[in-house]
């Protein structure tokens, strides 16, 4: 008996390697036969692909230098891509108009400079927010559209303090010298983006990681938390005195006896995005041209495409590259068969003029169920009663999923670090 920590992500590992540190004993159960959740990666023929595209932008003093003791890393400035119609522009597209028609920069401009000026407060969902950001007919060709291919919903679903820093706002300055020549300057959030030169980027964990005491193939179905009994899917049980847990919400309630039905309801309301990870592993070292780009085309599944290769050549074999595109869907949608989803990236990918059929020689289709969590505008009554619940049952609920948060690794890790 002793701290059981359930799930082996970033948030387990850190949670496992803090109390370690302060000499507790600590079970790490993970149902999968590997550790580090969605920061973790599988190789195919020596093609290395993360779980969706990762860097750390951690800027906190303690969490940098204990990734840095983990791993030597690669520094990247963020000079994304984005794909609308068979154009090319750099990020964020605003920003970067010129090589879009005289027809197209005119209705973006004349509309930004038309755009409704609201304060934050006054503004009532997502889509309104895009708005009051971009103007109508900016809103209508990129945002709202990547919004749909991204959370799988529509913006007017969603609430905006999400949002934060995430969505860049241009003045008009930038937005008329941006549809004359290309800006150099980089606009994205995070000015660098830090990836392990080895080993994927869980590698950012190995040292925390070493010497825990992780049980593998160990899926957590049921918890009784008045004998403090934990069954897994094996048919075995373990005991605990404390629990904490970074399992998502969702499932976490299902493994609890006697929920209230109000609790149960709240559970199931909470909305997330699933995603599908098409990777793709070439012959050929020069196929991505960029570190990673958005499409904003609704013909096309693939919300994002991101290079392994670029991130660090040790993802690939020698004289190879690799891409990895993410396509999203709202728990509520009808999710496609994988295999239609496959075929959709590869051939939208080969009109796009990425590749030739010729130069695939890794092709792999993956799902994970809890991608993102959506930010619909009952998000905080249902988490809070969720969290409230299970706060009584004595389970410590952390990380992205336990906490229901758009957490970010750093932030994630951090979590472990508070307890
Ligand atoms: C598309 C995408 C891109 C992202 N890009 C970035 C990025 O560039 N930079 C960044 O900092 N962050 C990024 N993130 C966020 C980052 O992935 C998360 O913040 C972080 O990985 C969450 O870690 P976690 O440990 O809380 O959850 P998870 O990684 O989900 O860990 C939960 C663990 O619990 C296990 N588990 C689940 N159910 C059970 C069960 N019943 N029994 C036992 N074990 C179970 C799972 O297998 C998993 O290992 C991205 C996320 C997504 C979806």
């Amino acid at each position: 008996m002793g701290t059981v920590i359930l799930g082996s992500g970033i948030t387990g590992i850190s949670a496992g390697y803090h109390l370690k540190n302060k000499s507790k004993d600590v079970v790490i159960y993970e149902k999968n036969d590997d550790w580090g959740g969605l920061c973790g990666n599988f190789t195919i023929n020596g093609f290395r692909f993360d779980k969706f595209v990762h860097f750390s932008f951690a800027t906190d003093e303690y969490i940098v230098n204990l990734f840095k003791k983990s791993a030597d890393m690669y520094e990247h400035i963020p000079f994304p891509s984005n794909y609308y119609k068979g154009i090319w522009l750099r990020h964020p597209a605003q920003n970067n108009l010129a090589p879009l028609s005289s027809n197209e920069k005119t209705e973006i401009i004349c509309d930004f400079v038309a755009r409704p000026i609201k304060k934050l407060e006054e503004i009532k969902d997502y889509e309104e927010w895009l708005r009051v950001q971009y103007g109508n007919y900016f809103a209508e060709n990129f945002p709202l559209k990547y919004t749909r291919k991204y959370w799988g919903v529509e913006a007017k679903e969603l609430e905006t303090k999400w949002v934060g820093k995430r969505m860049y706002t241009p003045e008009l300055k930038q937005v008329l010298k941006g549809a004359f020549e290309t800006q150099d300057e980089c606009f994205y959030y995070a000015k660098v983006m830090k990836y392990p030169k080895k080993g994927g980027f869980r590698s950012i964990l190995n040292n925390c990681r070493e010497g825990l005491d992780i049980r593998f193939n160990k899926e957590v179905v049921h918890i009784d938390t008045t004998n403090k009994i934990i069954e897994f899917k094996d048919g075995t049980t373990a005991e605990y005195t404390r629990l904490i847990s970074s399992l998502p919400l969702p499932e976490i309630v299902k493994m609890l006896d006697n929920v209230p039905e109000d609790v149960k309801k709240a559970a199931e309301n909470l909305m997330h995005t699933s995603g599908y990870m098409v990777s793709l592993g070439f012959n050929k070292p020069d196929i991505a041209k960029h570190l990673w780009f958005y499409i904003y085309d609704e013909d096309i599944l693939a919300s994002r495409v991101y290079s392994p290769n670029l991130k660090s050549p040790d993802n690939v074999p020698e004289g190879c590259s690799s891409l990895q595109a993410e396509i999203f869907f709202s728990n509520k949608a009808k999710i496609p068969a994988a295999d239609k989803v496959l075929e959709n990236t590869i051939n939208k990918l080969i009109e796009m003029g990425i590749f030739k059929e010729e130069d695939l020689i890794v092709k792999d289709i993956r799902f994970e169920k809890y991608a993102n969590v959506i930010f619909d505008k009952d998000i905080y009554k249902n988490r809070a009663l969720v969290l409230k619940y299970i706060q009584e049952q004595g389970i410590e609920s952390i990380g992205r999923f336990g906490k229901w948060e758009y957490m970010w690794t750093h932030q994630a890790f951090d979590e472990g670090r508070k307890l």
